[in-house]
């Protein structure tokens, strides 16, 4: 449902030299039309990224503050990323729930904000390891796709990533059945809880340990509409492999 959408949460990585290298591997290679392509470099090379990237790639942040910009020590403003040509956002990553201490309700303060601004949310959600051998994967992800439900304007401008924590980071991608297990119940709690239209629009990617080897098997599944990728991002033609895995 909806175009192919992947991603590229490039982290907390890079320096001037490697992320100038990586744009121009990205400026050089042959990506399927068929696909939304963004890519999330850390703040401080967002500007020197919009700049550079010569194709149709957009750059999203990997964070926004909840409100208007102000006496926020080290934050960054909504308005100043739209201000260097940001369109997106990233919210409500594992990394920042589980490491930092962010909150449902912080989290949706500032999907609300972005959205409201006019930027993209890349809304993540999904279940840490003892979580889902508790059985309470779809609990999880309701709850904090609710969080999300409960404060956002409209669905127009957010894509849901579905990130299950285990898989971040360690090798260990969820199987085909996995994912699509839970991007079905994710779609079936956007029909039962917001709207038939949002749930059959809303693009669903799935996120963690995506590499060029397995990205095509999870492409296959009815209701992956794309990916959030992490490590494999960060090298450039394996990411256009990643991204032209559009089935
Ligand atoms: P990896 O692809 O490195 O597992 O990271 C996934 C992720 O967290 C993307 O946001």
């Amino acid at each position: 449902s909806g175009k192919f959408f992947v991603g590229g949460n490039w982290k907390c990585n890079g320096t001037k030299d490697s992320i100038t290298k990586l744009v121009s591997d990205l400026n050089s290679t042959k990506l399927e039309t068929d696909v939304d392509v963004v890519v999330s470099p850390p703040f401080v090379y967002l500007d020197q990224v919009t700049a550079s990237l010569t194709g149709r790639i957009e750059v999203s942040a990997q964070n926004s503050w909840i409100g208007k910009g102000g006496a926020f020590t080290g934050e960054i403003s909504v308005e100043q990323l739209k201000d260097i040509g940001c369109k997106w956002v990233i919210l409500g990553h594992s990394e920042r729930r589980h490491i930092i201490g962010e909150d449902d309700q912080f989290i949706g303060k500032k999907a609300a904000y972005a959205l409201n601004e006019g930027l993209g949310v890349i809304a993540c959600i999904g279940e840490l390891l003892e979580e889902r051998e508790a059985g309470k994967t779809f609990d999880v992800c309701f709850q904090q796709l609710k969080a999300f439900a409960d404060v956002v304007p409209s669905w127009d401008n957010i894509v849901i990533a579905y990130e299950p924590v285990w898989a971040i980071g360690t090798g260990k991608v969820a199987t085909p059945q996995q994912a699509q297990e839970v991007h079905v119940a994710v779609r079936d709690w956007l029909k039962k809880n917001v709207s038939e239209e949002v749930a059959s629009k809303t693009r669903i990617i799935y996120g963690g340990s995506v590499n060029g080897s397995n990205c095509a098997e999870l492409a296959k599944q009815e209701d992956i509409d794309g990916f959030l990728v992490g490590g494999a991002s960060l090298k450039g033609p394996e990411f256009a492999t990643i991204v032209n895995s559009v089935t």
